[in-house]
């Protein structure tokens, strides 16, 4: 059903941040937190809260990190019926500190964490046998129980007629093991809609070059790239040549994680509920840039009226 839910899989977790720069976490230091996190869960979590139809499919444990983020969820109109409570392990938690030139250092509990113990249960394939779109994040196949159900979700969603969006997002301080990225060459292969950031668009694509890049994913049936140029805005290639570029807002950053998250979630949901790509990419470049004026990676994310009041208030680049 081509109208059925946009879904993503992948890790939910919670994020505690530093509230000074500097470099990692080896002595005591103020921290803020708990916010609700995890690419996918981002990525969803704006992708219902703009107003599309949304389910995530993930874990927690049963603890008040979990519920931070079911709550969440839940709040902002995903459908949270397929993530699954984990009654022996914590929630998974990314703890990071930005450094004064803008990088950041982490500690992650996600392999160990419930983030990473999910599988095919029946409450998740009746959400898969519902779902329209699968959104796939290159974070969740760092996960070996994730890349499982994505490629089962991925096959089922594609056999009838769904469409699928991936965002590159290998996170160079997550390991990446040669089946991921076999994987990931497959998933590229196979999406409408892919949305790198930056130098992703190559990487993705195996050659060097903007151009050569966009030609390269397009003759791998790829229908629409969506390109996420940070502090410059983005841009949209489609398959039939038509180029869509968008300036970024003047925002002050408080906090850059979650952009491309919920450019991603305002990207796809737009174009789902059947706008224009000109449009879906205002939105989508909107709620980057509102997101990173709030501290904590989902804070930002915003409902279309919110994102209205925003475009309507702030000065383009
Ligand atoms: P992430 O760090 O979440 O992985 P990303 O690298 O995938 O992010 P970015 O390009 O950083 O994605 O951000 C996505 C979009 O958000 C940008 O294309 C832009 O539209 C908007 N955006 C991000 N940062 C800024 C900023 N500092 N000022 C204005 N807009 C921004
Ligand atoms: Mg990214």
């Amino acid at each position: 059903d081509a109208l059925g839910p946009t879904i993503c899989v992948g890790e939910i977790l919670v994020e505690i941040v530093a509230t000074t720069t500097g470099t990692g976490f080896a002595e005591a230091q103020p921290l803020i937190g708990p916010f609700p996190s995890g690419a996918p869960a981002i990525f969803i979590d704006q992708c219902g809260r703009i107003g599309g139809a949304a389910a995530m499919i993930g874990a927690v444990g049963d603890d008040d990190f979990g519920r931070v983020n079911t709550a969440r969820l839940a709040r902002d109109g995903v459908d949270i019926t397929a993530i699954s409570v984990d009654p022996d392990f914590p929630t998974g938690s990314a703890f990071v500190r930005y450094r004064a030139d803008g990088s950041r250092d982490f500690v992650f509990n996600i392999a160990k964490s419930a983030a990473a113990r999910f599988g095919l249960t029946p409450g998740v394939e009746a959400t898969i046998a519902r779902a329209g779109h699968i959104h796939v994040m290159g974070t969740a196949l760092t996960m070996p129980s994730a890349r499982a159900v994505i490629e089962t979700a991925v096959s089922r969603i594609k056999a009838r007629g769904g469409s699928l969006s991936v965002d590159p997002n290998l996170r160079k301080e997550l390991r990446t093991e040669p089946e991921t990225r076999v994987l990931f060459d497959r998933l590229v292969a196979q999406a409408d809609l892919l949305l790198p950031s930056g130098a992703e668009l190559e990487a993705a694509a195996g050659v060097t070059g903007e151009a050569a890049a966009l030609h390269r994913l397009f003759s791998r049936g790829v229908k629409e790239i969506a390109l996420k140029r940070g502090a410059d805005g983005a841009s949209v290639f489609t398959a039939d040549g038509q180029r869509s570029d968008c300036p970024a807002f003047a925002v002050q950053e408080t906090d850059p994680t979650g952009a491309g998250d919920c450019f991603g979630g305002a990207y796809v949901a737009c174009r789902r509920l059947g706008m224009p790509v000109a449009q879906s990419l205002a939105y989508a470049n909107a709620a980057g840039a509102r997101n990173v004026t709030f501290l904590g990676p989902m804070e930002g994310a915003g409902t279309r009226a919110e994102l209205d009041a925003f475009i309507a208030a702030t000065a383009r680049k």
